[in-house]
């Protein structure tokens, strides 16, 4: 079931995101080589706490922290540990919040320290993939046409989709309906209507789209073992376009020029 969202709702989501992008901003500031997952774990959590948050991710289907932080190969799900961050690592985080019964959710992949040019090139296109796919989240566009964005960007950039995993509906569930693809399936999907606020999350991979699960039962990586990159924002549809929940009005990347 769809379920749009009220003004009010909107805006209890709009302050749940915005805790999201400040936990990340802060997480972000901390990257650098030598760092474990696990501190950036725990800073994330009691962040989430002062908010009077909690943790959307910890719990979920028995998923044992607050963050999902994925390294180089790994595409999502990654969990944090005590492993060091090196120099040339990019480094994926996930971060979720249930704030006032509302969910918050986001993610971006940093570079650590610095990295190939290679790399930062999928970086940057993953960047931009969110944001094309982000402006097509306009009232009386269909689903597809996000997903059409996001793949059409990547591809022609030389790197291939994650098909496994796609964004999806947020608000009172992490995850509701619909199911946004990052590529195009069968079908234009359902049409977009304001109030109807949509997590976007492309994975893009270097080499192969496939992956695999790793032993621990969370962890997925690419199968050839490529980097991937994954960022994320959560977007509300309005009458006048997409409203990106976490992002402040201040934070306006270009990539996402045209949105509010
Ligand atoms: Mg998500």
């Amino acid at each position: 079931m769809i379920h749009l969202k009220s003004r009010q709702e909107i805006d209890i989501l709009r302050e749940a995101n915005l805790i999201v992008h400040e936990v990340l901003a802060k997480l972000k500031s901390m990257c650098q080589p030598g760092l474990t997952t696990l501190e950036l774990d725990h800073v994330a959590e009691d962040m989430t706490r002062k908010f009077r948050g909690r943790p959307a991710f910890k719990g979920y289907h028995g998923f044992p922290a607050t963050l999902c932080t994925s390294i180089n190969e790994e595409v999502v799900h990654g969990i944090p540990s005590k492993r060091a961050l090196k120099e040339g690592d990019i480094l994926s985080i996930d971060y979720g919040i249930c704030f006032r019964d509302y969910y918050g959710d986001a993610a971006v992949t940093v570079p650590i320290g610095k990295i190939s040019d290679d790399v930062a090139f999928l970086l940057k296109t993953a960047q931009e993939c969110l944001g094309l796919g982000i402006r097509q989240a306009m009232a009386g566009n269909h689903v597809a046409d996000i997903s059409a964005a996001i793949q059409t960007h990547a591809e022609v950039q030389g790197f291939s989709l994650v098909k496994e995993f796609s964004g999806h509906g947020v608000g009172r569930s992490l995850h509701e309906e619909p199911v946004v693809l990052n590529y195009v399936a069968n079908g234009r999907g359902i049409q977009l209507k304001p109030g109807l606020v949509l997590a976007i999350e492309p994975m893009v991979n270097q080499g192969t789209d496939k992956v695999v699960v790793l032993k621990d039962g969370w962890t997925v990586v690419t199968k050839d073992r490529k980097c991937s990159a994954h960022f994320e924002h959560s977007v509300a549809i309005t009458e006048d376009g997409p409203l990106i929940l976490s992002l402040p009005p201040s934070g306006e990347s270009p990539v996402f020029g045209g949105c509010r």
